[in-house]
C-alpha cells in the first residue's frame, strides 16, 4: 500500500535489518528497540491490524508465528523466553497501520501494559 512504511520495507524501498523471511512474512529489527532483542514480524501483504484478520488471511498469522518459532529456536539470546505483542488501534498503542507482531526478549521483561 502507498505511504505504508512496512509495505516499503517489504518491497525494499526502505532499508531494514532483515532477520528472516518466508514467502508470506518478513522479520526485521525494530528501529527503536524496547529490549536487548526486539524484532517485528509482518505479513508481506498489507493488513491494517488484528481487526482485519479473518478466515481468508488467518494463515498469514500462522506463518508469522511459525517464523517467530523458527527464529526463537535458533536465537540463543531469547532461549529463556520472550514476549509476543500485537498493538491494535489508537488505544492499543498502534503507531504503524500494517499488522505486526513484536518479538521481544533478551532480558527479564516488566509487565505493566496499562
Ligand atoms: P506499534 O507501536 O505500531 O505497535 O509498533 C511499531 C513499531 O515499528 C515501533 O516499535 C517502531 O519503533 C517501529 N518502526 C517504526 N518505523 C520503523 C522503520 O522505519 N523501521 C523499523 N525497522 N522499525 C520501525
Ligand atoms: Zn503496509
Amino acid at each position: 500500500m502507498k505511504n505504508c512504511i512496512f509495505c516499503k520495507i517489504v518491497c525494499k524501498e526502505i532499508k531494514a535489518d532483515i532477520v528472516a523471511e518466508t514467502n508470506n512474512s518478513i522479520a526485521f529489527k525494530d528501529i527503536n528497540p524496547q529490549a536487548k532483542f526486539h524484532i517485528l514480524i509482518i505479513p508481506k501483504i498489507h493488513i491494517k491490524s488484528t481487526v482485519d484478520i479473518c478466515q481468508h488471511n488467518i494463515h498469514l498469522l500462522s506463518d508469522i508465528i511459525l517464523l517467530s518459532n523458527q527464529i526463537s529456536k535458533s536465537t540463543k539470546i531469547i532461549s529463556n523466553g520472550y514476549r509476543w505483542v500485537f498493538n491494535t488501534g489508537k488505544d492499543g498503542g498502534q503507531t504503524v497501520d500494517h499488522l505486526h507482531m513484536h518479538l521481544i526478549g533478551g532480558q527479564p521483561l516488566n509487565w505493566s501494559p496499562a
